[in-house]
């Protein structure tokens, strides 16, 4: 075992070059990594290589196990978010809390480059996770994940509270009616949802282009897909192009309200104590949180949310 007492790993500095051969377990107490810097992707594929491996036992040879404990992984905004970089946390199948940075906000093009398929993926292949954060939104919307993507997370992430991703909403409205086909939304009866309070969308413009007369035909299936949701985190940068948020903002509580009278019809799963979490927040805009709190159905799992900004 490497380190094997070791509980926490909080560094900028780069991964070892070279694997200690035949170890069967590398990090076997680990509970939590918080990596920064350039370093941070280094060590996520140093930990996925070594997890690649085979080392010898007594029936042969099994794949090294590395981290088997780890439920807490933040990387601060050095990475750009692909599929081959994030296919590297399949290895650790009991995370709870995954919080990535990217510098989006600041590059000169979007550093987002999942794809539905690849956020449904990760969503199967981690379905412990409570908190998830993919990066802070831009404002450029070329994104090509889209609603889709909030479905496969809700249905596959049973405990998901918080999530903060790019999405498309170019076509938000239409997007959401043809979602209305998807198998997710049918996969079972009622279909099974995560508790998700919290939907951070960062800078993602939502003009009055993007739903025209869709308003609450749009928010329905937002609610539909996030039953409980009862906060939208945007960054106010424009009026306008922040207008279907607060158009959102304006009903939630109105939505949450007529829910309390309708038979339930979606699942939700009792979840632990939550904390949210500390997330990426853009430091040349003001920023906006949005809450119907006050009139979400009381149900188990639904705790209001204080919003949280980062120093
Ligand atoms: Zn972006």
């Amino acid at each position: 075992m490497l380190l094997p007492r070791l509980h926490n790993l909080e560094t900028d500095q780069s991964p070892p070059t070279v694997f200690p051969p035949c170890l069967p377990v590398f990090f076997h107490s680990l509970r939590r990594i918080i990596l920064y810097g350039p370093a941070a992707s280094g060590w996520i594929g140093f930990l996925a290589a070594a997890s690649a491996q085979r080392v010898p036992s007594d029936t042969g040879t099994q794949p090294r196990r590395v981290a088997p404990y780890l439920h807490r992984l933040h990387c601060d905004d050095t990475v750009e978010l692909d599929a081959p970089f994030i296919s590297h946390f399949r290895v650790f199948r009991n995370l709870v809390v995954l919080l990535l940075g990217n510098g989006c906000p600041r590059a000169t093009i979007c550093t987002f480059h999942l794809t539905d398929e690849d956020v449904s993926r990760l969503a199967m292949e981690l379905p412990r996770l409570r908190d998830l954060s993919l990066g802070t939104a831009c404002s450029r919307n070329t994104c090509r994940t889209t609603v889709n993507s909030l479905l496969a997370l809700s249905t596959h992430c049973k405990g998901l509270r918080f999530l903060c991703i790019h999405f498309n909403t170019g076509k938000l409205a239409r997007d959401m009616w043809d979602s209305l086909h998807h198998p997710l939304r049918h996969n079972s009866h009622p279909p099974s949802r995560c508790p998700l309070t919290v939907l951070d969308v960062g800078l993602t413009p939502l003009p009055v282009e993007a739903l025209g007369e869709e308003v609450f035909p749009t928010l329905a299936g937002l609610l539909d897909i996030f039953p409980g949701l009862n906060t939208i985190r945007y960054y106010t940068f424009s009026s306008r192009a922040s207008w279907g948020w607060r158009q959102f903002a304006l009903q939630i509580p109105n939505f949450q309200e007529m829910r309390k009278s309708l038979p339930v019809v979606f699942a939700q799963e009792p979840c632990g104590n939550h904390q949210s979490p500390h997330t990426p927040q853009p430091q040349h805009t003001s920023h906006s949180t949005v809450t119907g709190s006050a009139s979400v159905p009381h149900r188990p799992g639904n705790r209001e949310i204080e919003p949280v900004l980062r120093s």
